[in-house]
């Protein structure tokens, strides 16, 4: 089943606050890389969610899993056109994150891993979906031989592992096991945010069905992040992201 990637065209005769912000009139271009970004980081999320919520066995960094189920369902969800745009914005949010600590340092303390190799590893799970089909993406996104020549089995692997975990969460009839928690919209960035939200849930709910309720909020939280909460089994989107990303996107 698959969704619409892109919902810009709806908001664009909403009224936007004079704050310097996310706008719903921005630039279509800026609005479609927001809103992938917003979906990539939901993603992301989902995967730290459920390897709560099932009690997943994770070999290796959490956080690499969590973007290994991101592009999975990227490439999942979406029919080409759209996945093709959301990995390309996706990939291009860890350009923005690098753009946006003014230097090239990876930060090899932090959990996550440094944010180039987030990127590489997005677009080669992307292009090992469909090597054939792909060539051009995995050229353009600069993925070089020496990674490429694997990438099918990179992506083997995670269809494996997460398609396997989404296996055991469908439901024919669906559930209603993803719930929207607190909504706070206060901007354009958090009423977009709120949007995909509520389409998500939707549209999980339609096809999952999880042994426990998992909770989806968007919240001010003082700073642009997103986060999972086990023990509120509570997905936060802060609604500082949206401006954050529009703040940042590679231009
Ligand atoms: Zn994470």
């Amino acid at each position: 089943m698959f969704r619409q990637a892109t919902i810009a065209a709806v908001f664009s005769a909403l009224a936007a606050p004079a704050q310097a912000e996310f706008r719903f009139d921005a630039a279509e271009e800026l609005q479609v890389y927001v809103e992938s970004n917003l979906l990539g980081i939901f993603y992301h999320e989902l995967g730290h969610a459920l390897i709560d919520i099932l009690r997943l066995p994770i070999f290796g960094q959490e956080e690499d899993a969590a973007d290994v189920l991101s592009v999975f369902l990227l490439d999942e969800f979406y029919e080409e056109e759209d996945a093709i745009k959301l990995a390309y914005d996706t990939a291009f949010g860890f350009l923005g994150e690098v753009q946006q600590r003014g230097d090239y340092d990876p930060v090899y303390w932090d959990v996550h891993g440094p944010d180039l190799q987030r990127y590489f590893n997005l677009v080669c799970i992307f292009y090992g979906a469909d090597p054939e089909g792909r060539g051009d993406v995995a050229e353009d996104l600069g993925l070089p031989e020496e990674r490429a020549e694997y990438c099918d089995v990179e992506y083997d692997q995670a269809a494996g592992s997460w398609g396997a975990v989404l296996d055991e969460v469908y439901h024919p009839d669906g559930g209603q096991s993803f719930r929207l928690g607190e909504v706070v919209v206060e901007t354009d960035g958090a009423e977009l945010t709120a949007l995909i939200v509520e389409s998500e849930i939707e549209a999980l709910n339609e096809e999952f069905r999880l042994p426990e309720v998992l909770t989806v909020s968007v919240v001010p939280c003082g700073q642009p992040n997103a986060f999972y909460d086990p023990q509120y089994r509570e997905i936060v989107m802060c609604t500082e992201f949206a401006d954050n990303l529009a703040d940042w996107a590679p231009r």
